[in-house]
């Protein structure tokens, strides 16, 4: 069985092609500029890399594109389109519909374009790619699986802000909470390692560290809390976004420096969080990098980022009464052994002690990176979001 995983943004498509039966993708790659002059697609198969040059007007014409280099004689994986046993797509919001992936029937399609209105940027993206995949592949199963489901099984007391409750019933205004495929796979692989499976007291904190950050606190498999919010923006410093404030900065930078409410949410979403800050870039290598030659800022940016993250890692320890696991994945928290040292360091009193050696020799799946004698469990595990897709895809699909 072989899926096809794909992940439409507004002027570009991922996609990856998984074998089911090791669960390894046989191809992956995207197309970029969708829309716009110069459209391209970089296309990797059988260990080559192609640059497709192609004119993709809308994504009708870049699934094409994917599928014609899918099935390409000379850099294709697949020798027909018929390999293809069902479509899985990502979905970022599923609101209150949804608690768990679905297939894309018509009417599930009309409940998530009502939903539009929590994700503007990124729904109707998703949604545009989900029906130009219907209108070439009219008769294989497609299945949504949405970024916000697996927080789902949040409490009340932790999705409610406090704001009157009418913002809640009349316009759904609630945490929804982000990354939910990743926080799902990573919690999973680190029940199944420490040999915790349908176990309801396992306790672990994810940290998904990427050019997006979000952390969650998850005990028996549920998510319960997690810090991103109403929508990606929320929680701890990002890359460019700026993560939690204190809500009347919003008004007072729109006076400060002459910006409408979208354009004062463009800084806060695109020039804001260690990008912002250090005035170095986004990009935590840059970051260390420039620290390391004394550039104050970009190390601050670092400090703020890491000390953000080491308080969400007290505050879901007090929310689960303990944790037995904290794990670390995504592009920081797999590769960044400085920024892991960072957020773990005098968390002794806690029992979270990272070994510096094993913090420094991170292999190619689960590495352990806790101290011999560390209670809590520390691991970095590579996230595969793409995975949890495809294997949703295919059990909604059968
Ligand atoms: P996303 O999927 O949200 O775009 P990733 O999870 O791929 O992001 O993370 C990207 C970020 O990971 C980069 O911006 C960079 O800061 C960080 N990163 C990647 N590799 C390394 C590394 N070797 N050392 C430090 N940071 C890294």
């Amino acid at each position: 069985m072989k899926v096809l995983v794909i992940n439409a943004g507004s002027s570009s498509l991922k996609y990856q092609l998984i074998d089911m039966d090791t669960e390894k993708a046989i191809a992956k790659g995207g197309c970029e500029r969708i829309g716009l002059e110069g459209s391209f697609c970089k296309h990797k198969a059988k260990g080559v890399e192609k640059v497709i040059n192609a004119p993709m007007p809308t994504h009708k014409e870049a699934i094409q594109v994917v599928l014609d280099a899918l099935v390409d004689k000379e850099y294709g994986a697949i020798s027909s389109m018929k390999e293809i046993d069902a479509v899985g797509h990502r979905i970022v919001h599923s609101g209150e519909a949804f608690d768990k992936s679905a297939l894309l029937t018509d009417e599930n399609m009309a409940i998530i374009e009502s939903l539009s209105e929590l994700a503007p940027l990124h729904q109707p993206a998703n949604i545009i790619g989900v029906k130009a995949c219907k209108a070439i592949m009219p008769n294989v199963p497609m299945v949504g699986v949405f970024d916000t489901a697996f927080h789902s099984t949040m409490p009340e007391k932790a999705y409610i802000y406090g704001i009157p409750y009418e913002a809640y019933t009349k316009h759904k205004i609630r945490r929804y909470g982000f990354h939910g495929t990743s926080h799902k796979f990573v919690s999973e692989e680190a029940a199944k390692y420490l040999g915790r499976e349908n176990d309801e007291n396992f306790k672990v904190i994810t940290m998904h560290l990427g050019n997006g950050s979000s952390i969650s606190a998850v005990k028996g498999g549920k998510s319960m809390d997690t810090s991103m919010s109403f929508t990606p923006l929320g929680g701890v410093p990002m890359g460019t976004r700026s993560g939690d404030l204190d809500p009347a900065i919003v008004e007072f930078l729109a006076n400060k420096y002459n910006m409408t409410l979208a354009e004062t949410l463009t800084y806060l979403n695109k020039k804001s969080g260690v990008s912002g800050l250090s005035g170095v870039s986004s990009d935590f290598r840059d970051l260390s990098e420039a620290a390391k030659n004394g550039n104050h800022r970009a190390a601050l940016a670092l400090d703020v980022f890491t000390y953000s993250c080491k308080k969400y890692l007290g505050a879901y320890a007090a929310a689960l009464g303990g944790a037995d696991c904290v794990v670390f994945t995504a592009g920081i928290g797999e590769h960044d052994k400085n920024v892991r040292a960072a957020i773990a360091e005098n968390m002794e009193y806690m029992g979270i002690k990272i070994d510096a050696d094993k913090n420094a020799n991170i292999g190619d799946g689960i590495t352990e990176i806790s101290a011999d004698d560390s209670k809590v469990k520390v691991l970095v595990i590579p996230t595969n979001e793409e995975l949890v897709i495809a294997r949703d895809t295919l059990r909604l699909a059968k």
